[in-house]
């Protein structure tokens, strides 16, 4: 990890991959680990209807939204909504999605760490239109 400034206009901005997401989503680099430092920090934007596949973290993952209105769900629990200002903590090895809402896009900072074995994400299978529309739980 050496000291500097990585200035904006020299990290172009990517589509995520599609074989881990559903529609639009693009992706900003941010930080990727230069050790000792384990963290990884993207910002990503999630058209209306975007989102990821299921998929876990090894170490967790912290996401802040920065703009927007979107989705979250871990597996076996109720969709929630989220919205800027909002961060999300989510545990290590936890089943989940997040995205945009339908009708509103969404851009998170999403930060993770790798485990002991350079692991950080597994990905998993889409989230279906069914389970995507389901509407929200109430704000708690
Ligand atoms: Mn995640």
């Amino acid at each position: 990890m050496r000291p500097r400034i990585m200035r904006a206009a020299s990290r172009p901005t990517t589509k995520a991959e599609a074989a881990n997401f559903v529609g639009a989503v693009l992706s900003d680099p941010v930080y990727a680990p230069e050790g000792p430092s384990r963290l990884r920090a993207s910002r990503v934007t999630f058209m209306p209807g975007g989102r990821t596949n299921w998929h876990q973290h090894a170490v967790g993952q912290i996401l802040y939204v920065l703009s927007g209105v979107g989705r979250y769900q871990l597996d076996g629990e109720p969709v929630r909504e989220i919205m800027a200002g909002d961060t999300v903590v989510i545990p290590p090895n936890a089943r989940h999605w997040h995205g945009s809402a339908p009708d509103t896009m969404m851009c998170h900072l999403a930060m993770s760490e790798t485990d002991d074995q350079g692991r950080a994400t597994s990905w998993l299978e889409p989230v279906s239109d069914v389970d995507y529309a389901k509407a929200p739980a109430k704000l708690d």
